[in-house]
């Protein structure tokens, strides 16, 4: 059940401590306090986890600071969309907001590999205005004699970097719980530059530990990639285990399924599942083109595989786009076949904000009465 308080409740006052301690009493329920920030506006959730079956739902909405309450059903109770006026996530990290109506682009390295790399991307990001990337410093592989990523190692000079060039949130995939602690120690340590966005790879949809343990830390928000051989369902109730944990600042992200059918991509793009998640969860979605398309091939038009594939799932309504870039890529350490070229990155993104833009039209064209 979720109980939704009035708008900018504040929490010193005797209506809210009623509300709290009522719900506190209930027997066989254990409470989980949400906060969202919407535009001008902050709303408290509770989720009464347990028994609610005996929960009585009209003495809840007479409750003094309580606005309205919802009955949920049992999949995704924290990250799912129980009713149509159920507002999407929303929230700020380190000056960028995301939800499920706006739009960012993370273009950056699959694996950072040197400091003038990494120099080169954020000083043509910043050129272009942008204030996220991507940076790979821990990549899990599938081959266990290829390169794994610089670790810990390169962390100062991707952050202190960023810095130097604005780039206020950083992709970075983690593979285990030590790896968190490492982002933090170097983070406090330069005096937070910049911010990161935990990412969960698709082979770790379902390590669940480990998504138990990027739940229980609030600091960072989660990029979390769709299981590459499971059903939506199952990765969307991975999601769930993030925000049962106490983090609800999750991006959902599409990256393609793996099947026999996707030859000659990577792997099958997955873009038509975009309204399927914002309709049933109320997470921002990101799309993964570069991983799910794999090549830098063209097709007859003069357009890449990845950019048409970028542009389908914009045009779907993305929040996010993740895409690999490398200055040189065929010196790339890790996915170097499908990574874009600086030179690429004006019209890359010019072409985000054509089909951002026939996005929003299209809804327009559905929307107006
Ligand atoms: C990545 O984004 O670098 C990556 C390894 O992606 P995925 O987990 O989708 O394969
Ligand atoms: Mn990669």
């Amino acid at each position: 059940m979720l109980v939704i308080l009035n708008p900018n409740t504040d929490e010193t006052t005797e209506d809210f401590k009623i509300t709290w301690e009522y719900l506190f009493g209930l027997p066989e329920i254990r409470l989980q306090k949400h906060k969202v920030q919407g535009r001008g506006q902050k709303l408290t959730e509770i989720y009464l986890i347990g028994n609610t079956a005996k929960v009585n739902q009209e003495d809840i909405e007479l409750l003094p600071s309580v606005e309205r309450v919802i009955r949920i059903s049992h999949d995704f109770r924290i990250l799912g969309r129980h009713s149509k006026e159920t507002s999407s996530i929303d929230f700020e990290y380190n000056g960028v907001r995301f939800n499920q109506n706006n739009f960012h682009i993370f273009a950056g390295l699959c694996a950072v590999d040197n400091p003038e790399n990494v120099e080169r991307m954020m000083q043509a990001l910043q050129e272009y205005g942008h204030k996220c990337t991507r940076m790979g410093a821990y990549k899990p592989r599938t081959n266990p004699y290829s390169f794994q990523g610089h670790g810990k190692g390169c962390l100062p000079y991707v952050f202190e970097l960023a810095g130097k060039f604005g780039i206020k949130v950083v992709a970075m995939e983690v593979t285990h719980e030590q790896h968190i602690e490492e982002i933090d120690n170097c983070l406090e340590k330069l005096g937070r530059p910049t911010g990161v966005m935990l990412q969960i790879g698709t082979r770790n949809t379902q390590n669940f530990e480990l998504l138990k343990v990027v739940g229980r830390q609030h600091t960072y928000p989660v990029l979390l990639k769709r299981g590459f051989g499971i059903s939506l369902n199952e990765s969307l109730n991975a999601a769930e285990y993030l925000a049962s944990e106490g983090n609800n600042q999750v991006i959902f992200c599409l990256r393609g399924m793996k099947t026999s059918f996707n030859t000659p991509h990577r792997n099958m793009v997955d873009f038509s599942h975009i309204p399927i998640v914002k309709r049933l969860t109320r997470m921002p979605v990101c799309v993964d083109p570069s991983h799910s398309v794999g090549t830098r091939e063209a097709s007859p038009d003069g357009i890449l595989d990845v950019l048409h594939s970028m542009s389908q799932g914009i045009i779907a309504g993305a929040n996010m786009v993740l895409v690999d870039f490398h200055p040189f890529p065929t010196e790339a350490l890790v996915d170097g076949p499908q990574a874009l070229t600086l030179d690429e990155l004006p019209k890359f993104i010019e072409d985000a904000q054509i089909s951002r833009e026939a996005y929003k039209q299209r809804v327009a064209l559905w929307t107006e009465k």
